[in-house]
């Protein structure tokens, strides 16, 4: 059996009141948890140990009692009387915290290393631990009681004591069946939430490599996500390689002009404001719609795409890993644009994942190389053009693909997914590559063909001999297609050379 976990939201109800005291409570967890964060940076080993042992030693260095009388950092220096499981919960935000933070530094230093390695400066600034903490509120067993379908009672810091209020709830109602979290106290603007993870159970989807080495019939759903018009390309095909269906998600002209817009708008106001002040937000309430809407539309296309995957009765989602982002030149809302849209993609990416488990398909990412330079049915470099044009050369982002070799031509995008599908596949049927397949070299993006390269012959020379040799090796020739039967289209072509 496997586990999903989704969040259940839902509205609060208080006294005017009670808002500052869980306003009072989230600014005191936040003090804790800084607070727990400098006791880790102050011994980094503790994050060798996993999180349960991490959390005895941690309040063995800062929690007095009787047999622990002289801590060694001790909580009470910040504040008295913090409820057991208001101090674990802390400590595990401050937990989680500190392992980002430390597995980011640990990234830098490797990067750092490996440019100094290769004699070349190095711009990028090391990763900062917090500067501000505002994580919510995590209510542990003890910090709760007595919740029915529209009330819980929670324990809060006022400002001044612990105490016990009362607040109504409103909204979606638990599952029944499902296994509860712990809740999570959260601001929303002025209002505050209680947000419930809910797990649930059901039937494992099985490994991919099972999936697809045991089973032709498997479907497999493979997506292309652009910075373009088709946001992202979806198709379906068998394991054994029947294509079965496309999907192509329009509206990237759309959101894009609208975020272009708003940059745009930002850069006029900071223009005739000229200076920003240093640490203040400008203009929130346009990033705030630029976020959301990037937000929504991320949602959006995600669903839908597991949605496709779930018609078809696809089990496997793959999409390609997403390259680094490509600075754009040009104007601000051009450049913010473009990295927006990264961005976006990978948001896709990371909803489509958790959306496609919680209906029970897995997701893959296979390597992006070459995936949109490579003939889905024949694997021989295509050529990218733009309608009205002659079908030659690779004009990068051109909507239409031709393949010299075995006459494909079609969308370039939907060629893209096909490959980045097949890709899948390949890691656990692997075939020989043709020998026409070679790398794109990165600057020029000219072919440089292996066989330009060393001058031997290609591949299979009997074939080429079938001609002058007799029957002997002919059949060959044929024992020779029964066996690659993958390979027949390529072996086809030279030999009517
Ligand atoms: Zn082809």
């Amino acid at each position: 059996m496997a586990k999903a976990t989704t969040t259940i939201q839902q509205t609060l109800t208080y006294q005017p009141h009670h808002g500052d005291w869980l306003a009072a409570n989230q600014a005191l967890f936040n003090r804790v948890a800084s607070f727990y964060f400098d006791v880790i940076q102050a011994h980094c080993n503790v994050l060798d140990h996993p999180n349960k042992e991490a959390l005895t030693i941690l309040e063995l260095l800062t929690h007095t009692t009787q047999r622990n009388s002289n801590p060694v950092m001790p909580l009470s220096d910040i504040a008295e009387d913090i409820p057991a499981y208001f101090r674990r919960a802390a400590i595990h935000a401050a937990l989680g915290s500190a392992h980002s933070f430390h597995s980011h530094l640990e990234k830098w230093k490797q990067r750092k290393e490996k440019a100094i390695a290769k004699g070349k400066t190095f711009h990028v600034r090391p990763p900062v631990p917090p500067r501000a903490w505002n994580k919510s509120v995590t209510l542990y067993q003890g910090m709760w009681k007595d919740r029915t379908d529209n009330s819980i009672m929670i324990k809060v810091w006022t400002g001044t004591c612990w105490s016990w209020i009362n607040v109504r709830i409103t909204g979606r109602e638990l599952p029944l069946d499902a296994e509860l979290g712990s809740p999570q106290l959260i601001r929303k603007g002025t209002q505050w939430w209680l947000h419930t993870p809910v797990e649930k159970q059901f039937q494992n989807p099985g490994k991919i490599e099972k999936q697809v080495t045991t089973n032709l019939e498997t479907k497999i759903c493979a997506v292309d996500l652009n910075i373009s018009e088709n946001i992202a390309v979806c198709t379906v095909q068998t394991v054994e390689g029947t294509i079965l269906a496309t999907k192509f998600i329009k509206g990237g002209d759309e959101i894009s002009g609208f975020r272009k817009r708003q940059l745009g708008r930002i850069a006029r106001n900071r223009r005739k404001t000229s200076i920003i002040a240093k640490g203040e937000q400008d203009n929130i309430a346009l990033w705030k719609m630029i976020r959301q809407v990037d937000e929504q539309c991320a949602h959006r296309i995600s669903a839908r795409i597991v949605q496709f995957a779930k018609q078809h009765e696809a089990s496997i989602l793959v999409f390609e890993h997403l390259g680094n982002l490509r600075p754009a030149k040009g104007m601000y809302s051009r450049r913010g644009n473009t990295k927006r849209a990264y961005w976006m993609r990978g948001r896709i990416f990371t909803y489509a994942k958790y959306k496609a488990y919680n209906t029970g398909i897995v997701t893959s990412r296979v390597s992006p190389r070459n995936t949109s330079r490579e003939c889905a049915y024949c694997h021989n470099l295509i050529a990218r053009y733009n309608a009205g044009k002659p079908a030659e050369g690779y004009t990068p982002g051109a909507p239409l693909a031709a393949c010299g070799a075995c006459g494909m031509k079609g969308n370039a995008d939907r060629n893209a997914s096909l490959v980045i599908g097949q890709r899948l596949i390949e890691r656990y049927h692997p075939k020989e590559k043709p020998q026409a397949l070679r790398r794109v070299s990165k600057d020029t993006g000219v072919i440089v063909s292996q066989d330009a390269k060393n001058k031997k012959e290609p591949s299979i020379p009997s074939v080429r001999h079938a001609d002058s040799n007799e029957h002997g090796t002919a059949q060959d020739v044929v024992f020779r297609m029964d066996e690659h039967a993958s390979d027949i289209p390529t072996q086809l072509r030279l030999f009517n050379e």
